[in-house]
């Protein structure tokens, strides 16, 4: 290509979002000196922490291990208050970080992407925007986060409801008065259950919907006490080496024993203590096999059964509470803080609608299958069209007219989770297939970013402007994501996880939306291209 031709575009480098990815890619773009834009469609920094303003919204992971390594000083300087740290809390670190480093210069707030063509004779993408600018740039980095595409049921009559409403990630921004409040929440998964803990004693009458129920366990938080953070800060290397060495990034991992092994006593005491420990631990750090073998998890799912049934004391509601269709673990686990105790308040009622289904949304509240009730509010926790979803919103086409959209319709391809065949100079940082869905966010981005960071450095280097993975590399890529997948139980599941989601048009198939194989080994593969010079991608 003659460059001389072309005009050059006007970024070297375009960050589609400004959450935990898009903050840490923009700090690597910037210490390496390229021209840089950051792009998001909210008007402030921070990504899923800056939307979803629900009552009871917090992370589950341990608050230490969910800020950036990447800046001692930036460890020594905050600290976390909880265990698991609310939103608000998270919001003020992302903030922080943005001032700290000198960001803000990057940032272009309500800019929602609209499209994105790639322009071969250019070498550059033109990525256009709602309020008619239009940018090009070089190199086009996702950071659009994995949970930014909610979705609403599909009944009929969502928007003639007169009374207040609105889907947990579009919780508004002002505080809302649920004194006395008729409040309707559907949903019940890591968000509803958040939710329904935190109201149901600041409402006056709450109904939640649920269609399954999720296997939920508590999630132990507490206060950091400034000693107990003074100890943090002095062992932050030995906390992200152990993240660093766990499949999942979390401090959890798993025991070596198989269910099996331990006596029923040893069993029986093993899961107790996890029941009581703060986080992840009853998930990711129980025994090796109970995530993969259907009679080591249900011996689990037992032991879990047995303790709701212990929490609830209606043994009616308790039922409706346990899953039957699932086992413990092979969804994502809502953490929960004396959510189950919830339902042992007067004013807190469980409606099971897979008894009695919902018929419409009314102008007064929700009518199913035998009543209808009245409401001042309904909360939908109805989740996302979740890591394809925000891709699908932007119209993305490649060289030869090629559209992400068709390309992806029967499930996402990709090379590692990064990049796509068809889409150059494209990075999907924490796309489909990458190691940052299944892992603790901040640990798997940091991975991505790093490598997309170097993958730049080294064609700036070798000054070359055009990168394409090989579609050999996409079908070795769709391979391990698949057979990682059929391994854990998890894969049989409909969740987001496998690309399940009843409100969006989509057969309701399994797709290898997440590459399961774990961190380490997912390090390897994407270690092993850049020593081996990139043998998986086209660059010239
Ligand atoms: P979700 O896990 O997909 O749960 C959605 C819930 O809505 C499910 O109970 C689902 O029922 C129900 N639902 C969906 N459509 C419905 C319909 N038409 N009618 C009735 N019920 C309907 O979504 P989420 O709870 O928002 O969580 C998504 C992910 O966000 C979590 O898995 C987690 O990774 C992340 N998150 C994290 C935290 C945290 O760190 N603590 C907190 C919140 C969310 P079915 O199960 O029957 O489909």
């Amino acid at each position: 290509m003659d460059l001389a031709e072309s005009v050059a575009p006007q970024y070297e480098a375009l960050v589609i979002g400004a959450g935990v990815c898009g903050i840490y890619q923009a700090y690597c773009l910037d210490r390496m000196g390229l021209k840089t834009a950051v792009v998001d469609r909210a008007s402030d920094v921070g990504g899923t922490w800056h939307w979803n303003r629900y009552p009871g919204c917090r992370f589950d992971s341990e608050s230490e291990t969910y800020g950036y390594s990447f800046s001692k000083d930036l460890l020594a300087e905050w600290n976390w208050t909880e265990r698991f740290a609310p939103r608000e809390e998270t919001e003020r670190y992302l903030q922080r970080v943005v001032e700290k480093f000198g960001l803000r210069k990057y940032m272009q707030l309500q800019c929602t992407v609209t499209s994105a063509h790639w322009d071969e004779k250019a070498r550059a993408w033109s990525v256009a925007l709602s309020d008619g600018r239009s940018l090009t740039t070089r190199f086009l980095l996702t950071a659009i986060g994995l949970l930014s595409a909610p979705t609403l049921p599909r009944y009929a009559g969502v928007e003639s409801f007169k009374g207040q409403s609105f889907h947990t990630y579009y919780a508004p921004r002002e505080p809302v008065d649920y004194s006395g409040k008729r409040v309707a929440v559907v949903g019940t998964g890591s968000t509803g259950v958040q939710l329904i803990a935190e109201v149901a004693d600041k409402v006056g009458s709450l109904t939640v919907f649920q269609r399954r129920p999720n296997w939920c366990a508590p999630l132990n938080n507490g206060p950091i006490s400034s000693e107990e953070m003074l100890d943090i800060k002095g062992r932050y290397d030995e906390i992200f080496e152990r993240c660093h060495n766990t499949p999942s990034g979390f401090i959890h991992d798993v025991d070596p024993r198989k269910v099996m092994e331990a006596s029923p006593q040893e069993r029986e005491e093993f899961w107790e203590k996890l029941y009581a420990s703060p986080g992840f631990g009853i998930w990711l750090g129980n025994f090796k096999d109970m995530l993969t073998d259907v009679g080591a998890n249900a011996e689990m799912s037992k032991f879990v059964a047995n303790k709701i049934r212990q929490r609830v004391k209606n043994p009616a509601v308790a039922e409706k509470l346990v899953p039957k269709d699932h086992g413990f673990g092979t969804r994502r686990v809502p953490m929960e803080t004396r959510y189950y105790e919830a339902y042992n308040r007067d004013n807190v009622e469980l409606v099971d609608i897979s008894e009695t289904p919902i018929e419409r949304v009314t102008p007064l509240g929700i009518k199913t299958s035998d009543q209808e009730r009245e409401f001042d509010i309904i909360i939908y926790a109805t989740g996302f069209d979740a890591i394809t979803g925000s891709f699908d919103k932007i119209d993305i086409v490649g060289s030869d007219g090629l559209r992400l959209k068709d390309k992806w319709r029967q499930g996402p391809v990709t090379a590692y989770g990064l990049a796509v065949q068809g889409f150059p100079n494209m990075i999907t940082l924490a796309g489909p297939q990458s190691g940052s869905v299944a892992t603790n966010f901040p640990r798997g981005i940091e991975e991505a970013v790093n490598w997309c960071s170097g993958l730049l450095e080294h064609m700036r280097k070798t000054n070359s402007t055009r990168v394409e993975a090989k579609a050999e590399t996409e079908i070795a890529w769709g391979e391990q994501a698949k057979v990682w997948l059929q391994r854990i139980l998890f894969g049989r599941e409909q969740s987001w996880f496998t690309g399940y989601n009843s409100n969006v048009d989509r057969e309701p198939t399994t797709r290898n939306m997440i590459y399961a194989g774990g961190a380490q080994r997912y390090r390897e593969h994407l270690s092993q291209e850049v020593s081996e010079g990139y043998p998986g991608f086209e660059i010239q």
